[in-house]
């Protein structure tokens, strides 16, 4: 699986590494080289070696290309930001929901949409209530999200309960995280 990304971004070209917020800006000849680079199944070039232990702390000195990055193709269309809504469920019955879209982690596709997606190069975006994240951390710490955002309901066990009326069964759904 990939460490980094190599993509075009509008009018210029970028490294991304998922998990990380920090990226780079690279010149286009550096892109073409890189991807003429993956194609050949070459080292990666020592400028990212370099570039990458400094940014990210990550060491691709005996890696190679094809294996260490995914070269997004220049094409027609700009590489921008979509949402998917997987399902409409919830596990949670929140007096405020309108429902635009449900939990993703109770749907049982999630994993395998979550593994195809990373794989094309993603950088992935989790909402989520929180309340099954510890079934996924498997897949998460193996392929890590760009970004994941918890929404919390309530500072205590009982104002948590009366708005996400989940009444004996929220005593399950809730959970204490610890992300390393
Ligand atoms: S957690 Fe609450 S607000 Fe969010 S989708 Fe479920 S029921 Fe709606």
């Amino acid at each position: 699986m990939h460490s980094v990304i190599a993509s075009p971004q509008e009018a210029k070209y970028v490294i991304v590494r998922p998990g990380a917020r920090a990226g780079m800006q690279i010149p286009s000849t550096h892109y073409r080289e890189f991807a003429d680079a993956v194609d050949a199944a070459l080292a990666v070039p020592s400028w990212l070696v370099e570039a990458a232990q400094q940014a990210w702390g990550l060491n691709l000195a005996s890696e190679r290309s094809d294996r260490a990055v995914l070269v997004r193709p220049v094409t027609t269309l700009a590489f921008s930001r979509a949402t998917w809504e997987i399902n409409l469920g919830c596990n949670f019955n929140c007096e405020h929901c309108h429902l635009t879209g449900g939990e993703p982690l109770i749907d049982p596709h999630f994993s395998d949409a979550y593994r195809h997606a990373y794989g094309m190069g993603m950088l992935l975006e989790i909402l989520t209530n929180g309340s099954r994240l510890h079934q996924h951390v498997e897949l998460l710490v193996e392929m890590p999200p760009h970004k994941v955002t918890i929404s919390l309901y309530g500072a205590t066990a009982d104002t948590f309960e009366s708005l996400t009326r989940t009444g004996e069964t929220g005593k399950g759904e809730r959970k204490v995280f610890r992300w390393s």
